[in-house]
């Protein structure tokens, strides 16, 4: 495999710039964590790599709107900033809850966004059928293990899940990204970045390939402020999730005022669960009412042979982590 030429840049400009030079076989490399990987196991061939490491893009900064997190702040100095624990406890959570504390101290948030999926056939070593690292080549997780993979918004082309717990959170508090291109900037919500697989599950997000992520923004609101973030996996850390809850609340007296719940583990992209917060508004926080909104949650999902459980842990994740955000009653810091 030829080694792909290697460029530092200073700042955006000079990243667009080298993208507009090299075209679509250039990468971005912001932590290397998760392409570097890609590259080993000769899943990404990119000619040239372009080092955004050191732009100037990590600080984290809170106002009266919301907090705005630079796409090269790594998850550990995020995790750790007091104004995004104190408003935005979701996200600390996910991000602390994510790989292993060496791999947070080089990780960026932007690259988190945009790892790729742990689907174990598209990572595997061998070369296997995998519609989403080879275009048409076929599924071989249709016939083989499916535990870990989706069971809702997947195609029969492709069912891997959207491995990234920032997301998840990100996705339940209405974040939305900044991103930078030849063409100038723009603004997307997070929730309209993920691209369902259909038939083309190796298209994964709506960025262009000279487009660079430059920062998230999370709105500030009480429900933010009183957020948290479950994550179920085969062992205590170092794991990614069978299954998430990210849900955020702002309660008024004792009815709910505002909800927001998003799924991690069941989909190829962060899952809203849109109808349950609009069942959950205006009642109380108890645990019939939750279960009961949450009874029909899923019901339109596909599930393979043996990933079904799924369906009944995200409910019981859910309405556990709704619970224990009213038990913790305050906002922590
Ligand atoms: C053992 C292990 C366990 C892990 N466990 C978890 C886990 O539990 N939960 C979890 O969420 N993650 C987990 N991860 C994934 C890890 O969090 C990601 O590898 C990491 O966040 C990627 O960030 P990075 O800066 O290293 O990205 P890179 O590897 O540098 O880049 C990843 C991708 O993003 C693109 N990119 C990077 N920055 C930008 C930008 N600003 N604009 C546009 N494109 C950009 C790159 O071109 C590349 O395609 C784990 C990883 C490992 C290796
Ligand atoms: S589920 Fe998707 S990523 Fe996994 S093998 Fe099938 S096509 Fe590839």
């Amino acid at each position: 495999m030829p080694e792909p030429g290697y460029l530092r840049v200073a700042d955006t400009a000079a990243a667009l710039a080298a993208l507009t030079r090299y075209g679509p076989s250039a990468r971005l490399i912001a932590g290397g964590t998760d392409l570097v990987n890609l590259i080993k196991e000769g899943i990404e061939r990119p000619d040239v790599l372009v080092d955004i490491g050191r732009l100037p893009l990590d600080t984290v900064r809170a106002d009266g709107d919301g907090l705005w997190i630079g796409a090269l702040t790594t998850m550990s100095a995020a995790a750790c900033h007091p104004a995004l624990r104190s408003g935005y406890p979701a996200v600390a959570e996910a991000l602390e809850l994510s790989a292993s504390p060496q791999i947070r101290n080089a990780a960026t948030i932007g690259g988190n966004l945009l790892q790729r999926t742990r689907c174990p056939y598209f990572r595997a070593e061998t070369k296997l059928p995998c519609n989403k690292r080879q275009p048409g080549s076929g599924c071989a997780a249709s016939a083989g293990h499916d535990r870990t993979l989706a069971v809702i918004g997947g195609s029969d082309a492709c069912r891997a899940c959207h491995p990234s717990d920032l997301a998840v959170a990100l996705v339940a508090l209405d974040a939305e990204l900044t991103t930078e291109s030849p063409r100038g900037s723009r603004t997307l919500p997070l929730a309209r970045l993920y691209l369902l697989p259909g038939d083309a599950p190796e298209r994964e997000t709506v960025l262009e390939p000279d487009e660079i992520i430059v920062a998230v923004r999370v709105p500030s609101s009480p429900a933010a402020a009183r957020s948290g973030y479950l994550k179920v996996r085969e062992r205590a850390s170092y794991e990614f999730a069978l299954v998430s809850a990210a849900v955020a609340v702002e309660t008024d007296g004792a009815l709910i005022r505002d909800v927001r719940i998003a799924l991690g583990g069941v989909a190829p992209r962060p899952w809203r669960l849109y109808e349950v917060e609009r069942r959950l508004l205006g009642r109380e926080l108890t645990e019939p009412v939750v279960r009961e909104a949450l009874a029909s949650a899923l019901d339109e999902a596909r599930p393979l042979k043996s990933n079904g459980f799924k369906i009944e842990l995200a409910r019981r994740s859910t309405c556990r982590a709704l619970l224990e955000l009213r038990d913790r009653g305050v906002v922590r810091t």
